[in-house]
């Protein structure tokens, strides 16, 4: 609507429109129940139907089989870069990482205190713009697993399929953080799936964890109680209070991606907005550049400079102005960034691609 700007922030993010209203709808008096979700009871009739509908809506959005958990967490993805080695692995345990930029280089700087983890790959040397071939890839067959991200946000680097992991337990695990239903996934090839709420599916506070049954129960020792798996897959995400407000939240973001089509659909138009905005890119005779290697550019946040840096500040005060907001890029690579979440619709798009035709025409 008229009021609200288009943001292209890289997380927290764009929510839904109609999920928005519809929260304020709610908020004052959540379903005729005399209080809002955020006062009502962790463990009354109300919340519990909220968490369980949140739940089974998003078993449906992915495909989720029985033989997984979904938990509803805080302290965001950066708490599970500690609580999966803590879960998978004893002290001196070797597990592989493959380092496709800044998050998946976090989550192993963590992982070092917990395991063993050795980065079978990094794209470091070539600024974070690629993805390994995975026939080339010396994976350790004794590491407990094999961990990814499967979006860099930073960079805009995206797996668009995924290594088949060869370490005995044949265990794959991914920070989904920036591309979480965005597109659908198949569940049944990973360990652990788990990703941040609040770049497609809520607000900041709630963080997701799918988790295949079985590698539930043996965390090690001093895993503190809140971060071992088993206490909330025991617990249905209700050990303690959880993040209620937050899961109602991605609870009507679930119900809005359904009533889309579901992730095919949703896909589709992450597809074609991605499809526009780089076009427009390539398209400008290097006055805008996109340095990721065009296969496994995300459909998710797309960074892109200026052959002349010097007009970038100016890029983003213009585009302010005209209600495209947060499109600096991130404080360590500099430029600029687009993040074009489910939520984005695709005339915020296309605004920013006119603005950029427009901008170029003015300053080329
Ligand atoms: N992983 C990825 C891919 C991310 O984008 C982020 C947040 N930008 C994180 C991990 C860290 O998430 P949080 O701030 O929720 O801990």
């Amino acid at each position: 609507s008229e009021d609200r700007v288009y943001n292209f922030a890289a997380g927290p993010a764009t929510l839904p429109e109609d999920v928005l209203l519809r929260a304020q709808s709610e908020l004052y008096n959540w379903r005729g129940c005399g209080m809002s979700v955020m006062e009502m009871s962790h463990r009354g009739k109300e919340f519990s139907s909220i968490i369980q509908k949140a739940e089974s809506d998003l078993r449906a959005l992915l495909e989720i089989p029985d033989d997984y958990a979904v938990l509803f967490l805080q302290g965001g993805a950066t708490t599970q870069f500690a609580a999966v080695p803590l879960n998978l692995c004893s002290p001196d345990d070797p597990v592989d990482y493959i380092v496709t930029g800044s998050w998946g280089d976090k989550a192993f700087k963590e992982a070092q205190k917990y395991c063993k983890p050795n980065v079978i790959w990094s794209g470091k040397s070539e600024k974070y713009t690629k993805i390994p071939s995975f026939d080339d890839l010396q994976q350790n067959s004794d590491a407990k697993y094999l961990h990814i991200c499967a979006n860099e946000t930073i960079h805009g680097v995206e797996f668009k399929d995924y290594p088949i992991p060869k370490n005995k337990g044949g265990i794959l695990i991914a920070d989904m953080s920036s591309n979480f239903c965005s597109k659908p996934v198949d569940v049944s090839k990973f360990g652990i799936i788990y990703a941040g709420a609040q770049k497609n599916v809520g607000p900041s506070g709630v963080t997701i964890v799918i988790i295949r049954k079985d590698l539930l129960g043996n965390a090690q020792g001093i895993t503190p109680v809140m971060l071992d798996y088993k206490t909330h897959a025991d617990n249905s995400s209700l050990y303690n209070t959880p993040p209620c407000y937050g899961i109602y939240m991605c609870g009507l973001v679930f119900e809005d991606l359904l009533a889309q089509g579901g992730l095919k659909e949703v896909e589709k138009k992450n597809q074609k907005k991605a499809e526009i905005l780089y076009q427009a890119i390539d398209g400008s005779d290097g006055f805008f550049r996109c340095p990721v290697e065009k296969s496994v550019r995300s459909l998710m946040n797309v960074p892109f400079t200026l052959a002349k840096p010097e007009l970038e500040a100016e890029f983003i005060k213009e585009a302010a102005k005209e209600s495209m907001v947060q499109l600096k890029g991130h404080r360590s690579v500099g430029g600029m960034r687009a993040s074009i979440y489910n939520a984005m619709p695709l005339s915020g798009v296309e605004k920013l691609v006119a603005f950029m035709k427009d901008f170029q025409a003015r300053h080329a």
